[in-house]
């Protein structure tokens, strides 16, 4: 029962759908799982465990900062003028109390 077969059914994180998904054992290494097959989309890769991979963005973070820092300033001024000119042409209105004697 715990021995593992190939053609098993096998929960394992597929980096093609982004999550943990049924996996067919296609490999075996010592009684576990050395390759399993995706049933959602077939892609075949080493088992996990499970495991969602280690995450490598942080270049593209810093990337993704560096544009977003290059187009906010220009974002901000201009946003910044509008709400100027919208103050500055907003009249106040001055709230007649209507007090009954
Ligand atoms: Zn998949």
């Amino acid at each position: 029962m715990s021995e593992l077969r190939l053609g098993d059914l096998v929960d394992d994180f597929c980096v093609k759908c982004r999550r943990v998904t049924n996996h067919a054992t296609v490999s075996l290494l010592n009684g576990v799982a050395a390759k399993v097959r995706c049933y959602t989309c077939y892609h075949e890769h080493d088992f996990r465990h499970g495991e969602p991979p280690p995450k490598k963005d942080s270049k593209k973070e810093s990337l993704f900062k560096q544009v977003l820092s290059s187009i906010d300033p220009t974002a901000v001024a201009g946003e910044d003028a509008g709400a100027a000119s919208a103050q500055s042409g907003e009249t106040k209105k001055s709230k007649s109390p209507s007090k009954s004697t």
